[in-house]
């Protein structure tokens, strides 16, 4: 029995990873649990998955469920909260799918403790991949991407030579507005924007498919995950997300995992590796169904997000901390209907090049660069609305 800490588990990538134990009862095991403030979703989760502890967002959310969760679980809260939950003595295994920043720290925290770590959270490796592969280096402990892009690399990647891989390639569906102009996404709305083809996911990261700037952190991710130098690494669109990314090897095999859009096997697949187990939830593939496969190269006039990130990527230290907070703002800027949508890419941009870049940054100037990114773009923000 695998016993499992879940950070943001009413969240969508949570949500799978309970979807996932719930099949298989007798394989693993919640033993602690983190989310938000949506109360109403989480009781149910905690009555059913019954953890031993459970940390929520404040402590005003803590005193709101205390009377409805059994007396024996331990409730705590914000991030010590959150920390306390990933580094669970009896957790064996921390799956971290919480959104933001915020999921460093308690990433570092259970390394520390010699968990293995699922990753769902893109800012652990973003903000600081140095920090963390260094530590989990250090630790002995493996990080597994629960990213359906990284999980099709690291699938890709078994049994083969690693030395003789010359080239990674993610894939993009290219997002809601995969086939609009720049014209044409001047005036896009905050819905328009959250109708994602293939995918259902939080609103954040819908809109960041929409820009592309998911895969620029994507990027950055595989960077630090299978230590791989940018000019290696690559995107291309596909709309179908049948192939949901693959490794090019010395020889130009090509090496792809493929599937029907499901986040549930990226998340199974992490929390049973190497072995595999059956997965009732998900659809078989038949390719005859599915006819075609189409490819296209990434115009990085169109989604400039992408060239941003490769960028802050490239010029590392603080740079992709300065990233990942400007286009954090400047999505919430655009959902709250204070901006719009081509904003983003400019205000991530200005945001860059206002950033003094910080070498080598340790936790406290990651912090820091954070902090002030966030501030920067808010006054944008102000000035435009
Ligand atoms: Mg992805």
């Amino acid at each position: 029995m695998k016993k499992i800490s879940l950070l943001g588990a009413t969240g969508s990538v949570g949500t799978q990873t309970l979807q996932v134990v719930r099949e298989h009862p007798d394989q693993f095991a919640v033993s602690a649990l983190s989310f938000g403030e949506n109360v109403e979703r989480a009781l149910p989760l905690i009555h059913e998955f019954k953890p031993e502890l459970v940390s929520v967002k404040d402590k005003s959310v803590a005193e709101r469920i205390r009377k409805d969760v059994p007396g024996h679980v331990k409730i705590v809260y914000g991030l010590e909260g959150m920390i306390e939950a990933a580094a669970y003595p009896k957790s064996e295994m921390l799956v971290n799918s919480v959104l933001g920043s915020i999921g460093l720290e308690p990433t570092l925290a259970a390394i520390e403790a010699g968990k293995t770590i699922g990753l769902a959270n893109k800012e652990t490796l973003v903000t600081a991949g140095h920090l963390v592969m260094e530590r989990a280096k250090k630790s002995g402990v493996a990080i597994l991407p629960i990213d359906s892009e990284h999980s099709a690399i690291f699938q890709s990647l078994q049994g083969q030579d690693r030395k003789a891989v010359s080239r990674l390639i993610l894939t993009a569906s290219g997002g809601s507005f995969r086939d609009r102009t720049r014209e044409e996404l001047r005036n896009v709305t905050v819905e328009d924007a959250l109708k994602h083809p293939n995918w259902s996911m939080g609103a954040k990261i819908t809109i960041d498919s929409a820009t592309l700037m998911n895969k620029g952190l994507e990027v950055i991710e595989a960077h630090w995950l299978f230590h791989m130098p940018y000019d290696r690494i690559d995107a291309v669109i596909h709309k179908e997300s049948i192939v949901h990314s693959l490794v090019e090897y010395a020889d130009h095999s090509l090496i792809a995992q493929l599937g029907l859009p499901s986040m549930l096997v990226p998340i199974q697949y992490a929390l049973t590796y190497p072995k595999r187990l059956e997965l009732k939830q998900t659809k078989r593939l038949n390719l005859w169904e599915t006819g075609s496969l189409h490819f296209q190269k990434v115009d990085r006039q169109r989604f400039p997000c992408l060239s941003l990130a490769y960028e802050a990527g490239k010029a590392g230290g603080s740079m992709p901390a300065a990233l990942n907070a400007a286009n954090e703002e400047a999505v919430q800027g655009f959902l709250s209907g204070r901006i719009s949508f081509l904003d983003i890419e400019t205000l991530v941009e200005s945001a860059l090049e206002n950033h003094q870049i910080i070498k080598d940054p340790n936790l406290k100037a990651i912090e820091e660069t954070d902090r002030r990114t966030r501030a920067f773009v808010r006054s944008q923000i102000e000035k435009k609305s």
